[in-house]
């Protein structure tokens, strides 16, 4: 059990910080969710499982257990899957147990100076600033574009650095000019406009999948929405609910429900299952906060994946074919943490010419995770390539999915045990259907009024 603890025979001390107790009490210590784990899958051990995780939470609730480097192990080694939530048959909303744990560790652990600085910069600095995504991204994007990358592969200069060459093969390309400017725009329904809604762009997928964005758009454009990219928003916070700040995630939240609520919105879109996900829980984020308490409810109940969203309005059957196979990975966070598995797979089987092969285990994590990936690459690549196993098997040409981390972690799946399988948002294979950029009426700059 975790690190030093108090005697059981103590009275327990219940923590007034960290998961709420009535939240640990709804586990029943049944242990049906053990398998649905893939810590637990991959380790074997109750400690990397939802009920031992759940289990030391309750032991550091009473005070019988210290937040110490052990604690915090376990619990930083969970992805925040939440499969465990779908497995779960008494309701534990784990998701808000782990995010509340890692608050706790946030306030209460130490850690090393250096990993301080750079947590502070990534999650107060860069994910919120347009300025520093752009700045960031402008040397990876010559980099990669220059040719130096390729020349820095062939040449296997980096085979004498492993970590920095995982690192490599994880990073994100780089697509500039970025969707950043697009904020501000608004773009005209084809034909009539059945359906006003706003789109959140998020933080790093501005600078580094522009073109998904733009080809999310599209698709939206061509099902009647004429679609609005609100000046103000910010990035959503996902990352650092996730990571413990959510001191930031608060702050964040509070200026996209100010950015946005009252714009008249019919529907507020994304197309990022991480950020819809945290966006939808933002009235539990604020709700210990007078001023956006209320708001915070009412812009959760706007916010809708763009999957989601399309399958409900009754989308537009492309016309294009696409003669391909294609099979579908689950992003965790739209199928366990919004449950809602089926309307990608309603989309992709739209498209005439495209057969969808259901691959095995789809909705086991790829391992990505966020930037769980970087920290824990280890686990991370163990997950992958059991998946990338599964993608081989139905031998589909497109790997789809629905999240822009789920993507990239793929497209390193497919790098390295992969068979070039093209590997694509369920949104830009419709907007291949659809035709791209043929026929869309180009944006309008007026902030996104009426
Ligand atoms: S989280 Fe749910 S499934 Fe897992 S042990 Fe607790 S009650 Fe059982
Ligand atoms: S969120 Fe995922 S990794 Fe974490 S305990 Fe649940 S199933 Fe395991």
């Amino acid at each position: 059990m975790a690190g030093s603890e108090r005697g059981d025979n103590e009275l327990p001390v219940l923590r007034s910080t960290g998961p709420k107790r009535q939240d640990l009490d709804t586990c029943v210590h049944c242990g049906l969710c053990l398998n649905a784990c893939p810590t637990y899958r991959e380790l074997g051990l109750e400690m990397d499982s939802p009920r031992g995780r759940i289990y030391q939470m309750i032991r550091v609730n009473e005070g019988r257990a210290e937040l110490d480097a052990n604690y915090q192990s376990h619990i930083e080694l969970c992805l925040a899957c939440r499969a465990c939530e779908t497995a779960c048959p008494s309701g534990v909303p784990y998701g808000r147990l782990v995010e509340a744990a890692r608050a706790d560790l946030e306030e209460h652990a130490t850690r090393p100076w250096k990993e301080r600085i750079t947590r502070d910069f990534l999650f107060g600095k860069v994910l919120p600033s347009p300025f520093w995504l752009r700045l960031l991204a402008a040397p990876l994007y010559l980099y990669q574009r220059s040719g130096l990358e390729r020349f820095v592969n062939r040449a296997g200069l980096l085979n004498a650095f492993p970590r920095l060459k995982e690192l490599a093969a994880l990073s994100p390309r780089a697509t500039l000019p970025s969707f950043f400017r697009h904020y501000g725009k608004t773009f005209p329904a084809v034909g009539e406009a059945r359906y006003r809604v706003a789109f959140l762009g998020g933080c790093m997928a501005n600078v580094s999948f522009a073109n998904l964005h733009e080809a999310t758009v599209r698709v939206l454009q061509r099902n009647g929405c004429e679609v609005v990219v609100p000046d103000g928003q910010t990035c959503c916070g996902a990352l650092h609910v996730h990571a413990g700040r959510k001191d930031d995630a608060q702050r964040l939240a509070s200026r996209n429900i100010d950015a946005m609520l009252n714009g008249g919105f019919d529907a507020i879109l994304t197309n990022t299952a991480g950020c819809g996900c945290a966006l939808k829980e933002y009235g539990h984020l604020l709700e210990d906060d007078p001023a956006h308490a209320e708001a915070a409810i009412q812009f959760a109940g706007k916010i809708k994946d763009v999957n989601e969203f399309l399958a409900a309005i009754g989308p537009v059957r492309p016309e294009r074919e696409i003669q391909a196979t294609v099979t579908y990975q689950d992003s965790c966070h739209l199928t366990h943490g919004q449950k809602l598995p089926l309307p990608p797979r309603t989309l992709l089987k739209l498209v005439p010419g495209l057969t969808f092969k259901e691959m095995p285990c789809a909705d086991h994590c790829c391992g990505s995770a966020g930037i769980y990936n970087v920290q824990h690459t280890a686990m991370s690549m163990a997950l992958l390539e059991k998946k990338m196993g599964y993608a081989n098997g139905t031998s589909a040409e497109i790997i789809a999915s629905a999240n822009p981390g789920c993507l990239l972690q793929l497209q390193a799946g497919v790098h390295l045990h992969g068979s070039s399988q093209r590997v694509l948002h369920v949104m830009e294979v419709l907007d291949e259907a659809y035709g791209g950029k043929e026929g869309v009426p180009p944006a309008r700059k007026d902030g996104g009024a009426k």
